[in-house]
């Protein structure tokens, strides 16, 4: 496999180099690193391109590019900078595969590009599907595109559904969640919690927005929208469970009633791997499950009025055309703002909800229409907190 990884210097991303090396060390799955592209953390790409040799890398802030390309002239590689060159890095002839693992809305268009240059897609960037939606299906479909998920559930659920005679034979897809490091937490309480206190994550170690959004669940509101636009099924088709030991990854009952569920331990290696290997599964060096060593397995529904931001999820779900866009833009913004300290923990979910009053619906948008959702979003929630 050739593969051009979006977001290498992140959680996943440098996760799933990891996963590459150690498939090369095994030498049953060669990965070849073709491209590799990032931000602006110039000193960890400068040290994974003299690991990987990649052909090219890409760096979103052009001042980094210049930056990169003074520090590797001894490199012969090629250096592409701004949204542009990630694009060109989504569609890089020299890979078949395109991991995109960079966090938020700027993930939709190199997905695109991804999909129109016939890559196989391995999707970490669930922000793309959630604003995107229909859009970034149909054309995964229309050019004959494989997208095989990243994200631990996501994974769970198609794994869960191979071998099934088909999408009729689906009931329900349960989603689970482990509640964040917030859960049984009153809503008041929840006021006053610092981005300290939210960016530790009960069981998973990832990168700064994701885990802000586990604390307010939206990151399961996110998921929600995500699982229904990649399996094809309905808001009343997806349950929300909580499970707070993350052991089950999620579910999918059938039409018969039977119930699958994809185990083990909590480690993002797993999902990465099976995107990079599937349809085939290969040998790994990560730690197995011990059942027996496991706490009790717990379930739980989830509390939509301490958690709103999913409930209010769930209802763009439903509303569909460009809700799950504000949805998305809004909380991006209101994220970033909370993470400078310039709004409360409670207020992420109050700005998202005055974007999603405030910005009317287009029903079947097209890709302008949906960028200018996210847009509104963004400016409206950064007029109310007065930034
Ligand atoms: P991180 O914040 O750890 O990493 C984000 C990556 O994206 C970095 O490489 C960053 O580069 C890059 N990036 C950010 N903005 C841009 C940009 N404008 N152009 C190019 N690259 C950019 O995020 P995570 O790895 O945690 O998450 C990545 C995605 O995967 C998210 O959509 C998240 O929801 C999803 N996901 C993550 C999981 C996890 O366990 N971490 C689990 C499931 C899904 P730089 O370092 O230079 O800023
Ligand atoms: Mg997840």
């Amino acid at each position: 496999m050739r593969l051009s990884l979006l977001g290498s210097t992140g959680s996943i991303g440098t996760q799933a180099l990891e996963v590459a090396e150690q498939l090369n060390r095994t030498g049953t799955f060669p990965v070849e690193i073709a491209v590799l592209a990032a931000r602006s953390n110039v000193q960890l790409l400068e040290q994974q391109a003299r690991r990987f040799s990649p052909q090219a890398v890409a760096l979103f802030d052009p001042a980094a590019a210049r930056d990169f390309r003074q520090r590797t002239r001894d490199l012969d590689i090629t250096v592409l900078e701004g949204p542009e060159g990630l694009c060109e890095a989504a569609a890089w002839e020299g890979a078949d595969t395109t991991l995109n693992a960079v966090v938020g809305m700027v993930g939709l268009r190199p997905t695109m590009a991804a999909i129109k240059a016939k890559k196989t897609l391995a999707l970490a960037n669930k922000e793309t599907l959630v604003a995107g939606g229909s859009l970034v299906i149909e054309a995964a479909r229309q050019n004959g595109v494989k997208i095989l998920p990243v994200d631990s559930e996501h994974s769970a659920i198609f794994q869960c559904l191979q071998g099934s005679p088909g999408e009729r034979a689906v009931k329900r897809l349960i989603l689970t969640a482990s509640g964040g490091p917030f859960f049984g937490w009153e809503k008041e309480r929840l006021q006053a919690v610092t981005p300290k206190q939210a960016l530790c994550h009960p069981n998973w170690d990832m990168g700064a927005k994701i885990t802000i959004d586990c604390a307010t669940l939206m990151n399961k509101g996110l998921e929600f929208i995500e699982a229904m636009r990649l399996f094809c099924v309905t808001a009343d088709e997806v349950e929300v469970v909580i499970h707070r030991q993350s052991i089950i990854h999620s579910m999918v009952e059938f039409r018969d009633g039977a119930v699958l569920a994809q185990m083990g331990t909590p480690d993002m290696r797993l999902p990465i791997r099976y995107a990079l290997t599937y349809p085939e599964r290969m040998q790994s060096e990560l730690p197995g499950l011990d059942l027996l060593a496991c706490p009790p397995l717990t379930f739980a529904p989830p509390d939509l009025e301490a958690f709103p931001c999913l409930k209010m999820a769930m209802e763009c779900a439903r509303i569909g055309g460009t809700s799950c866009a504000v949805l998305n833009g809004a909380n991006e913004a209101a994220v970033e703002l909370f993470r400078r300290e310039e709004i409360a923990f409670g207020r992420i979910p109050e700005l998202v909800e005055r974007a999603l009053d405030a910005i009317p619906v287009v029903s079947a948008p097209g890709m302008e229409d949906i960028l200018e959702a996210d847009r509104q979003a963004r400016a409206c929630v950064r007029r109310a907190a007065g930034s």
